[in-house]
C-alpha cells in the first residue's frame, strides 16, 4: 500500500510517499480502508520534532473509511462498517490498523470526509467547552485562532453553551469566517493588542476563560485578558512552546488557573469517547454544527498540506485523500 513515511525530523519535505506492507490487525484491532485523512497541527509537532515519534513512522492521527478486517476479539465494529477515529498514529496511509475501541461508527448522512474532518478537532472543541472549562451562560470566552480547525468548531460550541465569544485571527477573511461561526467580536491579533482590545470589549473586566492554542506568542498576553480567578486553557502551541513560567504570576494576575489539556485524557474511556462523539454527530445531523473543509489534497501531496497549515494559509479543515 501507499503511505507517507517520516525517516527523519524536519520540514514538510521529510514527508515521503512510499510503498509499505499493509498492516495486519491484532485480536482487538480492525483494519480500516482509509477514504479520507484528517490533517491536524499535532502532525506538524511530530514531523518537526516538537513531539517525539520513533523513526521511521507513518504520521497522522485521524481518518475515516470502511472496516475491512477485524481481529477475533472485536465486538464494537464489523466488516463493512463506515467508521472514523482519532488518536492512533499512522493515518497518512491507504490502510490503517486501529484498536476497535477507538472506532466510531459514522451515522447515515455523515460521509467519510466529514467524519475525518470532525473527529479530532470536534472532540477537542467539545471537551474544552464542556469539561476543561465548562462554559455557562454569561461567561465570556476568548478563542485564539478562531478560524482554524479547532477554532471554528469551538466558537460554535461555545455559543451553544450560552457564552459570549471573542475570537482572534490574523486576517480579515478569517475574521469573516469566525463571525459567521458565531463569534460576537473578532480581534485581528496581528494588528491590534488583543489584551487591550479584550479589556475594552469587556468594560475592563476581562474574560472567564482563554482557550489559547497558539502558545508562545500569545501566552503572556492571554493571562492579561482574564478576569479574577479566570482560566487559561493552554491547548496548543502553533507558534511554538511556552517557555518556563513562574506560578507566582498566577497569584499576581488574579488567582488564575492554568491547565494544559490533551484530548487523550478527555476521551480515555469508550463511554466518554462515545458520549462526546454522539453529541458532535448529532449536532452535524441537525445542522447545529457546521464543518468547514477548506481544502483536500491527494495523499502524496501531504508536504503541501503541511506548508499551508504551518504557513497560516488555511481555515477550517484540511484533508488528504488516499
Ligand atoms: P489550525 O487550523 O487552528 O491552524 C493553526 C492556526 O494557528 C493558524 O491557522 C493560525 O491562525 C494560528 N497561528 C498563530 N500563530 C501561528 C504561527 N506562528 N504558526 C502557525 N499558526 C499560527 O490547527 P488545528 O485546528 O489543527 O489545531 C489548533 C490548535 O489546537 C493547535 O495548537 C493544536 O496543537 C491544538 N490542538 C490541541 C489538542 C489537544 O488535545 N490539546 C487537540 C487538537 C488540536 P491565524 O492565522 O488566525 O493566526
Amino acid at each position: 500500500m501507499k503511505a507517507i513515511r517520516i525517516h527523519e525530523i524536519g520540514g514538510p519535505e521529510v514527508l515521503r510517499y512510499e510503498d509499505v506492507a499493509a498492516p495486519e490487525p491484532g485480536p482487538r484491532e480492525a483494519r480500516v480502508k482509509v477514504e479520507a485523512v484528517g490533517v491536524n497541527y499535532i502532525d506538524i509537532y511530530f514531523r518537526s520534532g516538537q513531539y517525539r515519534g520513533t523513526l521511521p513512522f507513518t504520521p497522522g492521527f485521524e481518518a475515516a473509511g470502511v472496516v475491512e478486517v477485524v481481529g477475533p476479539e472485536v465486538t464494537d465494529v464489523k466488516v463493512g462498517d463506515r467508521v472514523a477515529y482519532s488518536g492512533v498514529m499512522g493515518s497518512y496511509a491507504e490502510f490503517t490498523v486501529v484498536p476497535a475501541g477507538r472506532l466510531l461508527k459514522l451515522p447515515a448522512g455523515i460521509d467519510a470526509r466529514v467524519g475525518a474532518a470532525v473527529v479530532l478537532q470536534g472532540l477537542t472543541a467539545h471537551s474544552l467547552a464542556h469539561s476543561t472549562y465548562p462554559l455557562k451562560p454569561g461567561d465570556i470566552a476568548l478563542v485564539h485562532a478562531a478560524a482554524g480547525g479547532v477554532g471554528l468548531l469551538l466558537v460554535q460550541i461555545a455559543k451553544m453553551r450560552g457564552a459570549r465569544v471573542i475570537g482572534t485571527v490574523s486576517t480579515e477573511e478569517k475574521a469573516a469566517l469566525a463571525k459567521e461561526a458565531g463569534a460576537d467580536d473578532v480581534i485581528l491579533y496581528t494588528k491590534q493588542d488583543f489584551a487591550a482590545e479584550v479589556k475594552r470589549l469587556t468594560g475592563g473586566r476581562g474574560v472567564q476563560v482563554v482557550y489559547d492554542s497558539v502558545g508562545k506568542t500569545t501566552f503572556e498576553r492571554s493571562l492579561d485578558c482574564l478576569a479574577m480567578r479566570g482560566y487559561l486553557v493552554l491547548c496548543g502551541q502553533a507558534s511554538g512552546p511556552v517557555p518556563p513560567f513562574d506560578p507566582q504570576i498566577l497569584n499576581a494576575k488574579g488567582s488564575l488557573f492554568l491547565t494544559r489539556p490533551t484530548i487523550a485524557h478527555y476521551t480515555a474511556t469508550r463511554e466518554e469517547l462515545l458520549q462526546r462523539a454522539n453529541d458532535i454527530f448529532g449536532w452535524i445531523a441537525s445542522g447545529m454544527l457546521k464543518v468547514r473543509i477548506s481544502e483536500t489534497f491527494p495523499l502524496k501531496d501531504a508536504p503541501e498540506a503541511h506548508r499551508r497549515l504551518e504557513g497560516r494559509k488555511t481555515t477550517g479543515k484540511l484533508l488528504l485523500i488516499p
